[in-house]
């Protein structure tokens, strides 16, 4: 989205640390509330004031198509598409298709700061937020810092700066802020370079999480949930450790998710210009939403290091979301054997590409729908986008 006028804007006092956020405990922690553009939480924090709909077409040019079903799932696109680097970046979170991208943007002059997440010197998993200025910056924020991340909180050095042409990186809580005030940064062009996100937790949250479910918690630099449907740990040393999904202690690790993310159904971060997931894609792939225009441009800038393939779509995810509505709300735990066998069974005949990711999305959206019911009723209406309330009124739930 190009920037017309730059809008004067208005200020208000940043909060303490300490201080309750306006959203309360649904608060994400993006990082708009640390700067001055607290001001317009109220129209622009994507848990007060959801607004999919409208930023879609503000950004895009148009809102999903609820006629289509594919809109409903991935947002709108103009292409998708699997892809890896050729030369993979070591130590990314996958093949480092974000992290070139950035870095690309930089070298190229197509803009002067890319917004990214390094970590602290005493906490590899602790976010910190930074302006980067060069692609050695860029490069040292790769790999997922698996936490509620703070990134708007660098907003007032925007604006400061006098930087006039900028990408930031971010999920998609980050990206509602974001859009909602953009306007007011005083920039010539941004760039939105997305990632999807779901079941992120607090610093303890990922502790707990760790030391749950991995053989040395400590050790852990890396982890995803993977399409085979187990959990893939790389430790220091550069041993894999697996655990089936189907074996995770539900019954422990249900209250660790962050309230924001149990009330979120911007999954694919529908807002970003171009999104890098993984999980429509076969094992080992990355995926790739091309929103509009300015995501096209971003990519093309990568395009000559990438090994692509169109997306596949197959199996049927229903009874496989069905079955695990009542599994999930009871906090069911699978003996091992039983939950290897199961992943082993599911990862043979389940869904894969674009139905993998469906099925993913049908799971959160069906878990985080009932936690809204039954946590904040009042807000279900406003707060669970039409697209959101397609997806669920396929399954059957418990009150
Ligand atoms: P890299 O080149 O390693 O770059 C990673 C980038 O992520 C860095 O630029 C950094 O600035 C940014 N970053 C790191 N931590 C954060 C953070 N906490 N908040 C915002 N930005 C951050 N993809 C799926 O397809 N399905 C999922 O369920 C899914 N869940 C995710 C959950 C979380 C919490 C996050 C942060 C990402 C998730 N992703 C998911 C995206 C996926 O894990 C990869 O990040 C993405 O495919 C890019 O890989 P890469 O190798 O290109 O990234």
């Amino acid at each position: 989205m190009t920037m017309t006028a730059v809008q004067p804007h208005k200020k208000a006092k940043a909060l303490k640390s300490t201080s309750r956020r306006p959203a309360k405990e649904l608060c994400s922690e993006c990082g708009l509330c640390d700067t001055y553009y607290i001001h317009y939480v109220k129209e622009a924090c994507a848990f007060l004031n959801q607004q999919v709909a409208e930023l879609e077409e503000k950004a895009h040019g148009r809102s999903r198509d609820l006629d289509n079903e594919d809109d409903w799932y991935f947002g709108v696109s103009n292409q998708m598409m699997t892809a890896r680097k050729v030369d993979p970046i070591p130590g990314a979170q996958w093949t480092g298709i974000v992290s070139t991208i950035g870095m690309e943007m930089l070298k190229q002059g197509k803009v002067d700061g890319v917004v990214c997440i390094q970590n602290t010197d005493e906490d590899r998993f602790q976010p910190k937020p930074i302006i980067a200025r060069t692609p050695e910056e860029v490069l040292a924020a790769r790999v997922n810092k698996p936490t509620l991340s703070p990134n708007l909180s660098v907003l007032e050095q925007i604006e400061q700066s006098g930087l006039k042409r900028l990408c930031v990186i971010g999920v998609g809580c980050q990206t509602q802020a974001l859009r909602s005030v953009q306007d007011s940064l005083g920039l010539e062009k941004l760039y939105v370079l997305g990632t999807p996100c779901v079941d992120n937790v607090n610093r303890a949250g990922l502790q707990t999480f760790l030391e749950t479910t991995s053989r040395s918690p400590d050790t852990v630099v890396h982890y995803e949930f993977m399409q085979d449907f187990r959990i893939h740990f790389k430790h220091e040393d550069g041993s894999i450790e697996t655990v089936p999904f189907f074996g995770l202690k539900t019954n422990k690790l249900k209250d660790i998710f962050a309230p924001s993310c149990m009330s979120c159904f911007d999954y694919t971060n529908s807002l970003a210009d171009l999104v890098v997931g993984y999980m429509g894609s076969p094992y080992g792939w990355q995926w790739l939403v091309v929103r509009n225009e300015t995501g096209q441009e971003m990519l093309d800038l990568v395009m000559d290091q990438l090994e692509t393939q169109p997306v596949i779509s197959e199996g049927d995810r229903h009874a496989a979301v069905q079955n695990s509505i009542p599994a999930y709300d009871k906090g069911v735990t699978l003996p091992m054997w039983a939950a290897k066998l199961m992943g082993v069974v599911i990862d043979k005949i389940g869904p894969r590409g674009l139905e993998y990711a469906r099925f993913s999305i049908d799971s959160h959206f069906t878990r985080n729908y009932l936690y809204v019911k039954r946590n904040y009723p009042d807000k279900v209406d406003a707060h669970v986008p039409e697209y959101a309330k397609r997806i669920v009124s396929q399954y059957d739930l418990p009150d």
